[in-house]
């Protein structure tokens, strides 16, 4: 039996569920690969999230079909449209929204207010999954796609694996590791807080140039998210603002209680995190 692993190429050609035709990889992450595809029952193009058969047991394929049906309800301009999704031959997949550019992990915003405009963007994606019941649970850079229009992008709701450290079998574990939050990494019940957390590390990371917390192995890395108290972006960037620094804090909080209540509140501490714009004289 072919590898999927070690060759999606070999995919390319067929036809999933007799409508969506493979065509080639876009890109490979910890759980499968993104093809471009063609649905050809409605004659367009579309991007296939196919998952690696036997990553995921009955219940986690049975959450990721129920996710994927929940986020298709979505409507909104910064998430990742979800047409369709489905098993074939064992392999369970997503079918979204084909976009163009790159994401925020190979295309870095190239200021802080670049960096803020993104982070707007994606509360707003969060405000509109979390009323909805959707948590994300993977949020990083690579599941943020930037299109040429502007736009940020969210991808990925409710696919990820839970985090055990025992599972990092490669390279994608650890950067989920470095995003995830406390109470996710110790396996408690979640809700919205988890990806504003997240959605802190992200900040952290790009405004101070280094990631919070990291470490040699997944272990390492999760067990700093529980009990070190990060160092304020500030002492890496001194441009860091000190409302920006308090919210990116407030954000890493351990405890969901400490941090912002929902995404609209953080949307909003965004708008003066960077200070009053200079006046004009
Ligand atoms: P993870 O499996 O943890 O999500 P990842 O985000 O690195 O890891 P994938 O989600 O498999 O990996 O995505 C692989 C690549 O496909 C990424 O580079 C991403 O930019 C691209 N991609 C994902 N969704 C789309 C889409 N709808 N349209 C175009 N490209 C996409
Ligand atoms: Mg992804």
């Amino acid at each position: 039996m072919t590898s999927f692993f070690s060759s999606p190429e070999t995919f390319a050609g067929r036809l999933l569920n007799q409508r969506y035709r493979l065509e080639h990889p876009l890109g490979q992450g910890g759980m499968g690969t993104v093809f471009k595809a063609f649905d050809t029952l409605l004659d367009r193009p579309v991007a296939v999230k196919l998952l690696t058969p036997g990553k995921l047991g009955t219940a986690g394929r049975n959450r990721l079909l129920r996710e994927a049906r929940a986020v298709a309800r979505l409507n909104h301009p910064n998430i990742v449209a979800v047409y369709d999704a489905g098993e074939d031959e064992g392999a369970p997949f997503v079918v979204m929204e084909l976009l163009e550019g790159d994401s925020l992990h190979e295309t870095p915003p190239a200021n802080l207010p670049a960096l803020v405009e993104i982070a707007k963007q994606v509360c707003r994606a969060l405000a509109e999954a979390h009323v909805h019941g959707i948590i994300h649970r993977d949020l990083k850079p690579e599941n943020i796609i930037l299109t040429p229009a502007g736009a940020a992008k969210l991808t990925d709701f409710g696919l990820a694996l839970s985090p055990q450290p025992d599972s990092a079998e490669n390279g994608a574990f650890i950067g989920t590791a470095f995003y995830v939050s406390p109470e996710q990494a110790l396996g408690r019940e979640l809700d919205g807080r988890a990806d504003l957390y997240s959605l802190g590390v992200l900040l952290y990371e790009f405004s101070a140039g280094q990631l919070p917390f990291s470490g040699e192995d997944p272990v390492e890395i999760i067990s700093r998210h529980i009990s070190e108290q990060p160092a304020p972006p500030s002492r890496f960037n001194p441009q860091v603002p000190p409302g920006l620094d308090a919210l990116i804090l407030r954000l890493l909080e351990k405890e969901p209680e400490k941090r912002f209540a929902d995404a609209n509140q953080v949307l909003n501490a965004l708008h003066t995190a960077l200070g009053e714009p200079p006046s004009s004289a």
